[in-house]
């Protein structure tokens, strides 16, 4: 029997497995792609605390361009900027930062499985059966790290997330290494996006179920680009709105199975992150009363933070005269960091405000 098995070795099942292993664990962690980190379905915009997560030597290998700012485009096509003076986000390379997890945490003596796709899971007092299309496993905990659509949170009858996007991307060969990306407000309850990658542009769009993405992406295009023009498109679900609990006996959710993201944007890689450093600080698999401590714990970290950034998700569904004054209030120079909507009434805010 194993100490802990790991579904879904996207960055959080990852760094799960690299944390748990260095605390002397013996770690499976089973992926039912044959190739880490594809199929992409990511923009890999992220803040740069993503630094802390990535060694030193290994930001070259990542890194695609940085960004100071984003112009915000109303339905009517009113343009608001916002800056800052800073880099505010990087764009770096999805695939290549999900090897570089994996890589670190096979380093560590993390043990892993692809091309094998968990069916079900059992728990019981003492420990925990999964059976995938190959075989069976049994270990003292289980960790769903299996992204929106998690098996293990269906198969332990854990609650979904509040309310699901569809993101869908696309990618172009236009050169642009500018610092600015686009958020476009005409899509419906979320936005459209464009941002530019050096050699390449990805156009997206994240719309609530019942909208056709397609539709919405050749939208975001248009006026840019032929639709002959989309490349590598990719969609995937976007979970928003964790659940009252992401825990069972002997389970434990991590990442977007458990929705630990942005509700302002869905971006859900740094929030895994942290939640991964407090699973990892919390749990003893050997004590299941510890997976309390993990609840407590990530909310602490991310809760108060995923609250503020659902009124800004609310902010995508207002009349676009209201959006408009919003935007106008708040144009130019920002303090907000990405991660943390809640700086939006912090000091360097207000200074931004007063310039
Ligand atoms: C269009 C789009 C754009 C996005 N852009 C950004 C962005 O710019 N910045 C950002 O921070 N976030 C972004 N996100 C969100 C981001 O992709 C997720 O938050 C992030 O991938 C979560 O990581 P994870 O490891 O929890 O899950 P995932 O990355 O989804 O990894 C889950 C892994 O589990 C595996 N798996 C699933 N089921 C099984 C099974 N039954 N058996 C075995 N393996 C299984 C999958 O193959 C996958 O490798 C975007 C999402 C979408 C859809």
């Amino acid at each position: 029997m194993r100490d802990l098995i790991i579904v879904g070795a996207g960055p959080v099942g990852s760094h799960l497995a690299q944390k748990m292993q260095e605390k002397g664990l013996e770690v499976l962690l089973i992926e039912r792609s044959d190739e880490i980190g594809k199929p992409l379905a990511c923009s890999g915009h992220v803040s740069p605390d993503i630094w802390d997560f990535v060694p030193e030597e290994a930001r070259d290998r990542l890194y695609q361009n940085e960004i100071t700012g984003a112009n915000f485009h109303t339905e009517s096509d009113a343009e608001y900027s916002f800056y800052k003076n800073e880099t505010v986000s990087y764009v770096i390379d999805r695939v290549e930062l999900d090897k570089l997890k994996a890589e670190e945490a096979k380093d560590a003596g993390a043990e892993y499985r692809l091309g094998e796709t968990v069916e079900k899971v059992e728990e019981n007092k003492d420990g925990v059966k999964v059976l995938t299309d190959r075989g069976e496993y049994r270990a003292s905990m289980v960790a769903g790290c299996d992204g929106a659509s998690s098996t293990v949170r269906d198969q332990i009858g854990l609650p979904e997330p509040d309310h699901f996007y569809q993101g869908i991307l696309c990618f172009s060969d236009e050169n642009d290494p500018s610092d600015f990306v686009d958020v476009f407000l005409e899509v419906p309850e979320f936005f459209g996006w464009r941002i530019p990658r050096g050699d390449s542009v990805e156009y997206g769009a994240a719309v609530p179920k019942g909208e056709n993405p397609q539709k919405w992406l050749n939208k975001i295009t248009d006026g840019f680009i032929d639709q002959e023009e989309q490349r590598n498109i990719c969609a995937g679900a976007i979970p928003v709105g964790p659940a009252q609990t992401v825990t069972s006996e002997r389970v434990f959710l991590v990442g977007d199975a458990a929705a630990q993201t942005k509700p302002f944007t869905g971006g859900g890689i740094l929030y895994g992150m942290r939640a991964v450093e407090k699973a990892a600080e919390s749990i003893d698999v050997e004590d299941p009363d510890t997976l309390d401590d993990y609840e407590k714990a990530w909310r602490s970290e991310l809760l108060n933070e995923i609250r503020a950034g659902k009124i800004f998700e609310k902010a995508y569904s207002w009349p676009e005269l209201i959006q408009r004054s919003g935007l106008k209030i708040f144009e130019g120079e920002i303090g907000v960091h990405m991660d943390r909507p809640s700086t939006l009434l912090s000091f360097d805010q207000f200074r931004s405000l007063f310039r």
